[in-house]
């Protein structure tokens, strides 16, 4: 039988990664030999191993992860700019391994049987479970821009999962010359990290402003509107000349003809409803939908996976537990930090589970920065709750907000510094 001052932990879930300690749980009544496989060696996944066996040593926990490295998506916009490099922002499982007792096993999860509690993995293993997670962020939807897939993207980078791809992004913008013309394709919503495109496109300005200043970054938008806009223009004005004729940024919005359908990789060249638009780097961060395994554990509908919103458990099939990217969980963005307070409860509802007991009241948390100049950045930040019948997250009126309009350019410039260590916290929390 488990005892767990579950309470607290629910109210842990919610708060910030660096409160969310547990050191000081009360004494656990531990007899369990449970086994938890957990599918997914990302932010959701890791925090969910950690805390599992933090909470309750005698769990047998297995981490499923298809690299031997977790390189970070968040963070990576800055090795484009060269103001970080890849290695900065990938990390090895081992603290995970042996600090905290994970079994890591390096493979990729290619089934889950829901009735006989089975994930199945390429390797040939079949790794029983009590209970299943599921964090494997997002797959492409490359059905969308013709001429347009994973092979062309090896040479016309997405760059949207951290890794090669953000290296050979940033080769080409060393390579290009000044005056050259660097085109973003942000994608429909929804996708991972709202704000990351219009990063990107500040991070790349940062880089050429100082290089290569005669060049120009242009985003191309299915969308009327992006995430903290008038913020991103408001630094993009300030830095970038925004709104001038000389601007390097430019911004065209599906209302402007933004979508593109196209691609031609031999001449750079991008179809839009507007016309053709011609790029010396091209980047396009295609549509999205939750990974693959989801899809091949029918964990599905409508591209993202429905859960319980007070334990993201399965709609589909109870038992998984699905985090992260790959949820359909309304109000919260699909960021990081959502992604590791989902995880935060969806380990106290676990655990509730095992020792009989119902789920507690959860909150979520959502903080979520992003640079626009080397002094200059900017935040986003809310709590989460279910509604009143319990079936959707909803922000809490009045809690967090946004960076202000009016901020000092001390203001500005503390707030980059908060992303750096946002980013240390976060990674702290869910694997080290
Ligand atoms: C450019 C960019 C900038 C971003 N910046 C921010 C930011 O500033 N703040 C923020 O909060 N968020 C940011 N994000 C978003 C953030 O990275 C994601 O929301 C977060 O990583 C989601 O966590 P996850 O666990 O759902 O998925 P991930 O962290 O993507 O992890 C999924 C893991 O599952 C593994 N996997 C998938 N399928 C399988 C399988 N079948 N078998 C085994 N392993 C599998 C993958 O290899 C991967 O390691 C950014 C994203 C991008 C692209």
């Amino acid at each position: 039988m488990t005892r767990i001052n579950r309470r607290d932990f629910l109210r842990l879930a919610g708060g910030s990664a660096m409160a969310a300690g547990v050191s000081g749980f009360p004494g656990l009544l531990l007899a369990s030999t449970r086994k938890v496989v957990i599918v997914g060696g990302g932010v959701g996944g890791c925090t969910a191993a950690k805390y599992l066996r933090k909470l309750d040593p005698t769990l047998d926990v297995t981490l499923v992860e298809a690299k031997t490295h977790y390189t970070s998506c968040f963070m990576s916009n800055e090795v484009l700019s060269g103001d970080r490099n890849i290695e900065s922002i990938t990390f090895s499982y081992d603290d995970l391994k042996h600090r905290y007792g994970v079994n890591v096993v390096i493979d990729n999860a290619i089934d889950i049987d829901p009735a006989g509690k089975q994930v199945r993995t390429a390797g040939g293993a079949h790794l029983s479970y009590d209970a299943c997670i599921v964090s494997p962020g997002v797959d492409f939807k490359w059905e969308t821009i013709d001429g347009y897939d994973a092979r062309i993207a090896e040479s016309v980078p997405h760059a949207w999962f951290a890794g090669p791809q953000t290296v050979t992004l940033r080769k080409q913008l060393l390579a290009m010359p000044d005056g050259g013309r660097v085109v973003i394709v942000a994608p429909p919503n929804q996708y991972k990290c709202p704000p990351g495109p219009y990063e990107r496109a500040s991070q790349i300005a940062m880089y050429c402003k100082h290089h290569k200043p005669k060049s120009k970054i242009l985003i191309l938008d299915p969308k009327p509107k992006f995430s903290k806009a008038r913020l991103f223009r408001q630094g993009w004005s300030q830095h970038y000349g925004f709104g001038t004729d000389d601007s390097m940024i430019e911004w065209i919005g599906g209302k402007q003809g933004g979508a593109v359908s196209a691609l031609d990789a031999t001449s750079g060249t991008l179809k839009t409803e507007g016309g053709d638009i011609q790029g010396d780097v091209i980047n396009i961060i295609p549509a999205q939908k939750a990974g693959k395994i989801a899809y091949a554990a029918d964990l599905v509908a409508d591209d993202w996976c429905p859960v319980d919103k007070r334990t993201f458990e399965s709609a589909r099939h109870p038992g998984i537990y699905v985090l992260g990217d790959a949820s359909s969980a309304e109000k919260m963005p699909k960021s990081a930090y959502a992604a590791n307070s989902q995880a935060k409860v969806a380990v106290a509802a676990i655990l509730a589970r095992f020792a009989g007991e119902e789920p507690g009241e959860p909150t979520y948390v959502n903080t979520c920065y992003s640079i626009i100049a080397e002094e200059h950045g900017i935040s986003v930040a809310a709590v989460y709750r279910l509604n009143d019948d319990g079936d959707m997250i909803t922000k809490i009126k009045g809690s967090g907000g946004l960076s202000p309009m009016n901020a000092s350019a001390e203001h500005r410039k503390r707030e980059v510094t908060y992303a750096h260590s946002w980013f240390q916290n976060v990674i702290d929390d869910m694997m080290q």
